[in-house]
């Protein structure tokens, strides 16, 4: 007992734990239990079963300042931590079902990575997949999520997000994931390719698929692909820009004929692009190039008419262009004139093939530069970061949530039953606490069923997807189970008798 006291009075141990997670032992204490018996403790690891079989209530605190009490903590004092950490050691030690006792879950879980301005919940309302389960939608940004990935397919994303002065906090397992920001850029604190890469890591399903995201997070990345298409197809059919590539200032030396636009790094929305007209302010920029430990790309400046973008979901296809009104070459900065044109077999081949790149994209968009010249200069292709323009985004929303339902649908349940479990070995309760990741304290809904997604760009993605046969199942998992059952409740009698 006194050891766990002095556990539990170690700092570091206590912000180890998730959020909120024995927010009770921060209380005075209650006046001392009766000492438990061994019957009682085997009760607690039963009722710790029961809880962690009912699906958590979103944690909803009117101040942020103020500690969200979790919906495990709701029992009072010592046993209520107590059955926490049973209910943890349980569950990771795969002795716990996570999904609800009544049956399994009767919906799919949906992350939308977007800002909030742009309310999914709306469009995807009604909406069913897989036969009768609804869709519930977990939107937030990238900065607001986290995540631990296992190779067994299994995925738990943390989110933290502050709506109206009040901070919701949820745990839950994605089922499909729609990516609606852009998931890196230079600009600071936005690097985000670890959550795509923890998505990957656990073969969540998603629009646009995570191994073309991943790749469209280099621009002159991306770029190489557009130089292998418009080598296949010509500069008639697909008339790329000129562009070359320094991967650092030292040999931005070289005389390239001005005016140019250098592009530095990987940024959106205009940053890091600066018109240079002469050779005298290449060389400063490339002074700044050398600060910056990155690579950069330069163009020749296009004396513009207007800007085109090509635009594809799914099947459906919309051309714009924009132009300048407040005279800024740029024409994503100040204001612009942004109007819907046809869209024309030219256009239609153009984004046809950029769809085809890094396995496919489900969600595109092709830019080029209209010249005064006549001619068009196709830029750079983006993903299912697009930002939607124009008069009918409310009608491209409902084609990308057509998109995703319909990859959802594509989605193989998986069998009854929860996914396959590695045999734990069992460490005692103070340990596991120690070490617990949000993962085990906070069951969230689960994952019916880890999904086979048949588009071909998601081969990579199922690479840790499998079912009941997976080479991690052992054959003796059951042998472990009864010893994991076994230590845990030697573990759970030595606590008591410290
Ligand atoms: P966004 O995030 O809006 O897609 P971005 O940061 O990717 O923007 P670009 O689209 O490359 O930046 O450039 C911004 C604008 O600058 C373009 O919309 C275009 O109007 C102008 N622009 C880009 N490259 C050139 C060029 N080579 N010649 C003339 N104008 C250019």
């Amino acid at each position: 007992m006194n050891f766990l006291r002095r556990r539990l009075s170690d700092s570091s141990f206590i912000a180890n734990l998730p959020n909120g997670y024995m927010t009770d032992l921060q209380r005075p204490d209650p006046p001392p239990p009766p000492p438990p018996t061994a019957a009682q403790a085997t009760q607690a690891t039963q009722g710790a079963q029961a809880a962690q079989a009912a699906a958590p209530a979103p944690t909803v605190s009117p101040a942020p300042e103020k500690r969200p009490q979790p919906a495990q903590s709701t029992g009072s004092g010592f046993f209520s931590s107590i059955t926490n950490v049973v209910k943890q050691t349980a569950a990771s030690a795969g002795l716990v079902e996570q999904t609800p006792v009544s049956g399994p879950k009767k919906f799919k879980v949906l992350l939308v990575i977007d800002d909030p301005q742009h309310d999914w919940t709306k469009v995807f309302r009604g909406r069913k997949v897989q036969g009768d389960h609804d869709i519930k939608v977990e939107q937030a940004e990238f900065s607001e999520i986290n995540l631990v990935a296992h190779a067994n397919g299994t995925c738990n994303v943390d989110m933290q997000v502050v709506r109206n002065g009040t901070k919701v906090v949820r745990s839950f397992k994605p089922d499909f994931v729609l990516v609606r920001q852009h998931a890196y850029s230079m600009a600071q604190n936005e690097d985000f390719r670890n959550i795509i890469i923890g998505l990957q890591y656990a073969g969540v399903p998603s629009i646009n698929s995570l191994e073309s995201i991943y790749n469209l997070c280099d621009k002159p990345w991306a770029f190489a692909q557009l130089i292998s298409t418009y080598k296949r197809l010509g500069p008639e059919k697909f008339p790329l820009i000129e562009q070359t590539f320094y991967p650092n200032y030292k040999d931005m030396i070289t005389m390239p004929t001005f005016p140019v636009v250098v592009k530095i790094g990987h940024a959106h929305s205009g940053m890091g692009k600066v018109k240079v007209d002469n050779h005298s302010d290449f060389q400063d920029i490339a002074s700044v190039v050398a600060i910056t430990q990155t690579y950069t790309t330069t163009e020749p400046f296009i004396d513009s008419k207007y800007d085109i973008r090509i635009q594809k979901i799914g099947n459906n296809y919309k051309a714009y262009m924009r132009t300048s009104i407040s005279g800024n070459w740029k024409t994503n900065t100040g204001s612009a004139m942004l109007e819907q044109v046809a869209m024309t077999d030219k256009y239609k081949l153009w984004v046809d093939t950029c769809s085809e790149i890094f396995g496919g994209l489900d969600i595109c968009a092709v830019k080029a530069i209209h010249g005064k010249d006549g001619k068009d200069y196709i830029t750079e292709v983006v993903g299912s970061s697009m930002l939607l323009i124009g008069e009918h985004q409310a009608e491209d929303r409902q084609l990308i949530c057509d998109m995703v339902v319909a990859k959802m649908n594509q989605a193989v349940p998986r069998s009854a039953g929860r996914p396959p479990q590695r045999p734990t070995t069992v460490q005692p309760p103070q340990v596991m606490a120690r070490s617990a990741s949000p993962t085990h304290s906070r069951g969230g809904s689960s994952h019916a069923g880890l999904s086979l997604f048949s588009s071909k760009s998601q081969s990579l993605t199922n690479a840790f997807s499998f079912g009941d046969t997976s080479f991690f199942r052992s054959s003796n998992e059951d042998e472990a189970k009864a010893e994991t059952i076994r230590n845990l409740r030697k573990s759970f009698a030595s606590l008591f008798s410290d």
